[in-house]
């Protein structure tokens, strides 16, 4: 399928003109081979100024293929093991980029494509996208996630302006990397959720528009959850892989739409970030979307138990006494990010809330997260995604759980209903 990009970019109801950077995006079996002819519409230089840069799994996964269809060109790959978006794979891919390179095609997953937007945006030339796993809802995403020094920080970086998803090549991608793609897209409805709630509070700013569209794309590949990995046919399965693929890009165009991660990205997110963080558990060996996976159902099950406490009045609402800085302290202060943490929540997202006020929309609130599968049905799904799902799953104990509802909320200054959830105290 061929997505037309323009239909986002056009005026909206919401009232702005949304603004999106990608130009074009082909989801295909055998889109590589369209590759010439795709790079002649956008590039007019030479060959031997394309570099490729994958890794040395991506490279015979695809990057061999695409190589041969530019020719001439620069391949730089990378050793797949201890790969990080980090300064050290900056520095890697960078002393080799020629100086007369002026297109990237990025061949890999998540941190490929966060290395090469990154060197893309320094060098201030475009690149282009071509995923090979369904892992990540962030390939056309506008901004670098790194770790800089052991310090996680985000870019600046550019959005490619052609993506080319082969599903014949991103369907065979090890399953792991495709389970975690499920469950960064079903994160969604926590996000979303979230972004609703905060917009009934505090009228941020919301495009029902773009929650559609993610919704829409969401149930799509809910429905066809068994097809990504069981024995259909395989046409009926590159369909699947393409509605995935689909579906996750879509949540990186949302971003580019509203201009930040509000669309993709709440209290599920929060949760992952905490534990990338290493303040309250160790270095965890698990990808994006499996931590993501965990933080969707710690949400999900928070979101309902209070919905049902506001629906009964089991409740009582608190004052709000600002932040609680001997427990931010303790929990950041020892990895020398206490400091940080104060900026972030600066300022403090909860100090415009009129608790009177709060406590008449939690009605709404409840009526709200009903839209929010229960967690019954967020588990099915996970299970038939074959997604993880707990906590020990990825190696931490139960006991981790309150601590990260606690402490999640802070990472980053954004309005969620788990941190509007320090306002109600359950009875
Ligand atoms: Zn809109
Ligand atoms: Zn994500």
């Amino acid at each position: 399928m061929k997505i037309d990009v323009s239909s986002f970019s056009a005026p909206c109801p919401c009232g702005r003109e949304h603004k999106i950077h990608v130009k074009d995006i082909l989801i295909e079996a055998g889109a590589i081979n369209k590759i010439p002819e795709l790079l002649s519409e956008i590039f007019i230089g030479k060959p031997e100024e394309i570099c490729i840069i994958c890794d040395d799994n991506t490279y015979s996964a695809a990057g061999a293929q695409v190589e041969d269809k530019v020719k001439d060109c620069m391949v730089i790959v990378l050793p797949s093991k201890g790969l990080h978006a980090d300064n050290h794979g900056v520095k890697l891919a960078e002393e080799k980029l020629a100086d007369n390179i002026k297109l990237i095609l990025a061949v890999g997953s998540g941190t490929i494509h966060d290395l090469s937007r990154y060197l893309a945006n320094k060098r201030g030339i475009p690149f282009v996208s071509i995923p090979t796993a369904a892992s990540v809802d962030g390939f056309v995403s506008t901004v670098a996630a790194m770790t800089w020094n052991g310090f996680k920080k985000t870019f600046p970086a550019v959005s490619p302006i052609l993506v080319i998803a082969d599903s014949a090549v991103f369907s065979k991608a090890p399953y792991r990397l495709t389970a975690s793609g499920i469950s960064d897209l079903l994160g969604k409805y926590t996000a979303l959720v979230d972004w609703e709630i905060a917009h009934l509070v505090t009228e941020e700013y919301i495009c029902n528009r773009v929650c559609d569209l993610e919704l829409t794309a969401l149930n799509e590949v809910c429905s066809c959850l068994e097809d990504l990995r069981g024995n259909v046919s395989e046409e009926k399965r590159l369909k699947a892989y393409e509605q995935l693929m689909y579906a996750l890009l879509l949540s990186g165009i949302a971003m580019q739409m509203i201009g930040n991660s509000r669309p993709a990205s709440g209290a599920e997110h929060h949760i992952s970030h905490l534990w990338e963080m290493e303040v309250i558990n160790s270095p965890l060996d698990a990808y994006h979307g499996e931590k993501v996976s965990i933080g969707l159902m710690i949400a999900a099950e928070a979101y309902h138990t209070m919905k049902d406490a506001i629906r009964s009045g089991q409740y009582e609402m608190v004052s709000y006494n600002g932040l609680d800085y001997m427990s931010l302290k303790e929990s950041f202060g020892p990895k020398g990010l206490y400091e940080g943490m104060l900026e972030e929540n600066t300022p403090d997202p909860l100090e415009q809330i009129d608790v009177m006020e709060f406590e008449r929309l939690l009605p709404q609130i409840a009526d709200i997260i009903d839209k929010l599968p229960s967690v019954d049905t967020i588990d099915e799904l996970l299970t038939r995604g074959g997604c993880i799902k707990y906590v020990h799953e990825i190696g931490l104990d139960e006991h981790i759980i309150p601590k990260t509802i606690c402490l999640s909320p802070f990472v980053r200054n954004r309005l969620t209903f788990m941190r509007l959830t320090k306002l109600i105290k359950l009875l």
